[in-house]
């Protein structure tokens, strides 16, 4: 009888020390790799592959490539060193040219390598006196010293390269036998995708895709490989995301909002009866009529609204599209329901900044409360961040549990602070792409929790970090998506100056004063110092010092940093916001979110320190307004890469477009927040390149986890591979 086919999570319980030639020793230096079994072994993918056929001229040989030579031996010598160690000098050469092989210690390859014979020397090209060469390379004889080709059946032509293998005092050479080994051993390695999706899908067996990984003869054998165990990543993840969402939907007490959709076609003057609900009150009433992407999205929201299962959604808008209006929106339809909602902001700064805009938008609303004289009571929309005092705190407190607060601004700390809600209905995230998985869960738990309601709140996460869709789906799998895709009509694109010279310096101040003086404002914002808020906030001190006694003597230049009081930046931004500051001198502080129209220039000090992603957030704080506004970048960058951000910065305004320039500069595994990732990290896929193959596994993960548990199989027990304990039993337990 032959053996089953090997599960996963079998060849997972198998330890790499029952295969060949692993002692002690390579069992320690495999575990260093995060190797202890033959799964592990399995997927520790090559990271590139040396075509053997392909002769490499020795005349192009750089020094530091790793690289497979092939040639010929022409010369042998050995000689001892000052300590008596054996070397042996061996010269190769091919049609091109000759170079010189060194071997310390082997003595024994005087022997083997007798002139004539061909070899591949598999090594790290090194410089010796001018010349290049290799030391210790791998050696592989192709053809003998008489002339007899050796058999070279047990190397393909293709030969893999494992990373970091030296680190472990292996070679890439070893690693290719213990995985050759165990895919030896292995017999067969079960499949669990069923035939037919894998036929429509065009992927082949997983048996083979893992053998031609590996052990590839052709470019396409490795292509097919890669293919499906890239598809198999993405299949995993995608499960994952879809058992979380059915898991919170099957549990879930969610609430039907009375979401007056009607009203979204209201337009500001539009009349009003006494019935008119909330949302239609503050559409006709407001400054401006909502774009059509705004109004796109709030049709989304209402539908997740309207139904049973709590909303569970991401708006993506760029920076200045409008995000808190549709928040707003959607927060006033929670009110006609008589719920509550909580709108949370990464920083205290920008808490207040919602605070203050709220309170002026719904200004002239109000809503029925019996509990007062008359029956109504002006909207209320309070904050509860670590600046409010005891008293006040207690009121707001009070009238979160009573129903006379409507709306609560707040940190991301504000559901953790023994607040109680009559009935929460709707949570908004502000600025937060990096809010996991699991946080949004606890969320959603710790409002119901906290809600004398005791139903699941709607979840609203807003970003304005443009994620590629790829992206968004692997980070945000169990969210909806909505994108705000259009800006507020009659924005100007912002003019980006890389600042280099002298002239074009002084030329960005003498921008500065000129639009001050035309009655507008700037930030400037001070080098990032890795590590250190306190040097950045000295260093911030300095430069607003120098600045105003030199380039902007006479304009009124505010300091913003992250060391200050709640209530000393608080007062700052509210100097800036209203006219009595001119510039404002900030570290990163004022990244997300702060809204000051009137600022129309930012000049950003070694700009090439920061992400472009928040570049282009930092540079999303001017253009907020009809006026032209203007961005410059100071500083020479060290580095390619920050070469190459700051150009991409002058060349497009477009979020979306840098995000793309931004994927492919950086390895996708920095978009994974530690936690998320688990073992359920990407390693052969590419966010960038295998879209296609994404958005199928998507689909298919959707579908088998509607189909049930039975059209789940064989993959449950391998997500276990993926999952901790404690989530595996909440995922599976259906
Ligand atoms: P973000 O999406 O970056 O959070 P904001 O919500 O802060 O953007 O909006 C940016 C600016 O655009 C604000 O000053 C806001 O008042 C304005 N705005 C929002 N929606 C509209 C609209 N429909 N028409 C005109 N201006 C708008
Ligand atoms: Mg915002």
């Amino acid at each position: 009888m032959s053996d089953p086919p090997r599960s996963l999570s079998y060849l997972s319980g198998v330890p790499v020390s029952r295969i060949n030639n692993i002692g002690e020793k390579r069992t320690q230096a495999l575990a260093s790799l995060g190797i202890d079994n033959v799964f592990d072994l399995l997927t520790y993918y090559p990271r590139r592959y040396i075509d053997r056929t392909r002769r490499i001229d020795l005349s192009d040989l750089q020094v530091g490539d790793e690289a497979a030579v092939y040639g010929e031996v022409d010369k042998v010598t050995s000689r001892r060193s000052r300590q008596g160690r054996p070397i042996v000098e061996v010269t190769v050469s091919d049609d091109g040219g000759s170079f010189r092989v060194v071997f310390f210690n082997q003595s024994w390859r005087e022997r083997q390598l007798v002139v004539g014979v061909q070899a591949l020397f598999f090594g790290k090209v090194g410089d010796y006196k001018g010349q290049r060469q290799m030391t210790n390379p791998v050696v592989d004889i192709i053809v003998g010293p008489l002339g007899e080709e050796r058999d070279s059946s047990k190397v393909g032509r293709i030969v893999p390269i494992y990373p970091a293998t030296g680190k472990a005092g292996l070679t890439s050479w070893e690693m290719g036998g213990f995985i050759g080994e165990s895919l030896r051993r292995a017999v067969l390695i079960s499949d669990p995708l069923a035939d037919d999706d894998r036929r429509r899908l065009n992927l082949i067996e997983r048996d083979a895709a893992f053998r031609h990984v590996h052990l590839p003869d052709d470019d396409a054998e490795k292509d097919s490989g890669r293919r499906r165990l890239v598809f198999d990543e993405f299949l995993r993840l995608q499960l994952i995301l879809a058992l979380r969402r059915r898991r919170l939907e099957s549990s879930s007490a969610g609430i039907r909002h009375d979401f007056d959709r009607a009203a979204l076609d209201a337009s500001p003057g539009d009349a009003l009866d006494q019935n008119s609900s909330q949302v239609r009150r503050f559409l006709t009433s407001h400054r401006y009529a909502l774009t059509g992407a705004q109004r796109r999205v709030l049709e989304e929201i209402a539908q997740d609204m309207s139904s049973a299962l709590p909303m569970h959604r991401l708006l993506q808008g760029d920076v200045g599209s409008g995000k808190t209006l549709v928040a707003l929106t959607a927060m006033l339809a929670a009110r006609d329901g008589g719920h509550q909602s909580v709108l949370m902001a990464p920083t205290e700064v920008l808490a207040e900044q919602h605070l203050a805009s709220l309170r002026r938008d719904v200004t002239g609303l109000s809503v029925r409360d019996d509990a007062v004289l008359g029956g109504e009571r002006p909207l209320s929309v309070q904050v509860l961040t670590g600046r409010v005092k005891a008293k006040d705190r207690q009121a707001v407190l009070d009238g979160l549990l009573t129903g006379g607060v409507d709306i609560v601004v707040g940190t991301h700390a504000l559901l953790s602070e023994g607040v109680r809600f009559q009935s929460l209905g709707l949570i908004v995230i502000d600025e937060q792409h990096r809010f996991g998985v699991e946080q949004r869960a606890v969320l959603r738990d710790e409002g119901r929790a906290r809600s004398v309601a005791a139903r699941d709140a709607d979840l609203l996460v807003m970003t304005a970090t443009p994620i590629p869709r790829t992206s968004a789906m692997v980070l945000f799998g169990d969210l909806d998506v909505s994108i705000i895709d259009e800006m507020p009509h009659g924005r100007l694109d912002i003019e980006t100056e890389w600042t280099r010279s002298a002239e074009e310096l002084s030329a960005c101040w003498e921008r500065v004063r000129d639009e001050v003086a035309a009655g507008r404002r700037a930030y400037v914002i001070c080098p990032l110092v890795e590590g250190s808020q306190k040097v950045e906030a000295t260093s911030a001190v300095e430069e607003r010092t120098r600045l105003a006694l030199n380039e902007l003597r006479g304009l009124s230049v505010g300091l913003l940093h992250g060391q200050m009081k709640s209530q000393e930046k608080e007062d700052v931004m509210a100097q800036f916001r209203a006219g009595e500051l001119d510039v404002l001198v900030a570290t990163v502080v004022i990244e997300v979110g702060v809204d000051v129209a009137e600022a129309s220039v930012i000049v950003i000090e070694d700009a090439w320190r920061f992400g472009l992603a928040q570049l282009h957030q930092l540079r999303g704080r001017v253009g907020r307004s009809n006026a032209q506004s203007y961005c410059y970048l100071l500083g020479t960058p060290p580095t390619d890469d920050g070469e190459a951000r700051l150009r991409a910065l002058v060349e497009t305004n477009d979020g979306f477009e840098l995000a793309e320039v931004d994927l492919s500069m950086r390895r996708e595994g920095t978009l994974l927040g530690a936690r998320q990732q688990g073992r359920s990290d990407l390693k052969l896929a590419s966010l960038k390149d295998d879209g296609e193959l994404l958005v199928s596994a998507r689909a298919l993960a959707t579908s088998l986890v509607e189909r049930g548990d039975d059209a789940l199989g064989d993959l449950i027990d391998e997500l276990r591979l993926f999952v901790d304990g404690d989530e595996a039993a909440y995922l599976f337990r259906s």
